[in-house]
């Protein structure tokens, strides 16, 4: 068993590390402009146009068609945009819950029909399941898909929904009218952002504003009935496969963060000198460094054991959420633990670790909370009701 990168795999990783390195050499977050239509205008559109040129927005998993790309190819170029920044790592991921449905929730047709546009870049889709009263609780979801002699009529509100100022057209999870069981009355549909009755608002975010998130509302939507992606009322089993490999992005984006962290503090626990020497040489400096390392290694090893279990085809929920929960946890003890090698120094605004407390909490939440992924693994450990 070994899931240390393979030559291509090493490959792939330079290679994102230096499209983003050329595209986007500057977190727009690192910018002073406060105002919000600027930080979104601030949207790295060279990055993702040099994204799309890689390849590497192709769909996870995608060997019917030919294609090599692997869930571990994509958790790899997740890691590597992290660690160039957190806004290139956002770019890389804001689209890719709605390609984890279109691959595993939908019909081979509909995957034909949605598939090459998003991976030739020509067409963005944004992916909207929680609502402002069904964040952790998903059988609370409100949102109504009413059916009509041709398509569906769409209410409710949507929010969270990462990237949809810059997409084309949302995927929106709704429920069946009246059924109490969300499991068997969950459809997903294509809905595009101009549709009327479809308005949105900008959720103003601490970092990773120029992707950003927004609320969606939907004010009696009507979408047809081609617009619908897999079966009617059977969507709940592909809603869910795109929530654990948004888990597993996030798991490797925080690998990413956390390496960016890291290389921060050694590079100043080396220059910083104080009693004669670099700081580095105080042995509670060293250790603190040398741990941040170990935790690190620990969280690419859970990382890509999930991400190898999905590419062979196994069922690895619980491992996708042990990963989610050890690396986004760790990682906020890795930024701490960076800021408090790096002293006064910490608290300047546009220091190497400013901001990243912040990039750290919210990867505890996107994807869904550590503490509800633990009641899950929990569930795993049989220690009854
Ligand atoms: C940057 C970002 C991007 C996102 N992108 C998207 C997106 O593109 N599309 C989308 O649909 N959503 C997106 N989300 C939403 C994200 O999935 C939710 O924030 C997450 O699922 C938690 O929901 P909530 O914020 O409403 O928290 P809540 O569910 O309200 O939880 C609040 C607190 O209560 C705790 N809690 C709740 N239930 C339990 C329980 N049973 N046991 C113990 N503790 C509990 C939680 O752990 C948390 O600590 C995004 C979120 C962020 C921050």
């Amino acid at each position: 068993m070994d899931f240390e990168f393979n030559s291509q795999q090493e490959a792939l990783y330079n290679r994102i590390t230096d499209l983003c390195r050329q595209h986007l050499p500057e977190d727009p977050d690192q910018s002073p402009e406060k105002n919000k239509d600027a930080a979104l205008e601030a949207y790295p559109e060279a990055l993702y146009q040099a994204m799309v040129d890689a390849g590497v927005l192709e769909l996870p998993g995608n060997e019917d068609d030919g294609s090599a790309w692997e869930n571990t190819s994509t958790f790899i170029t997740a890691e590597a945009a992290a660690a160039s920044s957190y806004t290139a790592m956002l770019t890389y991921i804001w689209g890719k819950p709605a390609a984890a449905f279109l691959q595993w929730g939908c019909t081979p047709e509909q995957k034909e029909r949605w598939r090459p546009d998003l991976v030739a870049g020509k067409a963005r889709y944004a992916f909207a399941l929680i609502e402002p009263e069904a964040g952790s609780d998903l059988t609370a979801l409100g949102c109504v898909a009413e059916p009509t002699a041709d398509g569906y009529v769409l209410n409710g509100d949507k929010s969270y929904v990462m990237g949809a100022a810059h997409a084309d057209h949302i995927a929106v999870v709704a429920r069946a009218p009246n059924d109490a069981n969300i499991r068997e009355a969950t459809s997903v549909f294509m809905v595009p952002v101009d549709a009327p009755g479809l308005s949105m608002e900008n959720m103003e975010l601490t970092v990773g504003r120029s992707v950003g998130c927004a609320e969606v509302h939907l004010d009696d939507v009507k979408v047809g009935k081609d617009q619908l992606l897999g079966e009617e009322n059977e969507g709940w089993g592909g809603v869910m496969i795109a929530n654990g490999h948004s888990r597993l992005l996030v798991s490797a984006g925080a690998v990413g963060l956390a390496r960016n962290v890291l290389a921060s503090a050694l590079e100043y626990a080396r220059d910083r000198q104080q009693f004669g020497r670099p700081i580095g040489r105080f042995q509670a400096i060293s250790h603190r460094l040398a741990e941040m390392a170990t935790e690190i290694e620990a969280m690419h090893l859970l990382t890509y054991q999930a991400a190898s279990l999905t590419d062979k085809g196994d069922i690895a929920d619980k491992q996708i959420a042990m990963a989610k929960v050890y690396c986004s946890q760790k990682l906020s003890e890795i930024v701490m633990s960076a800021q408090k090698i790096m002293g006064g120094r910490a608290c300047l605004r546009n220091g190497p670790t400013s901001r990243k407390l912040d990039e750290a909490m919210i990867t505890l939440f996107h994807g869904g909370t550590n503490e509800v992924l633990n009641t899950y693994i929990k569930k795993c450990l049989d220690l009854g009701q």
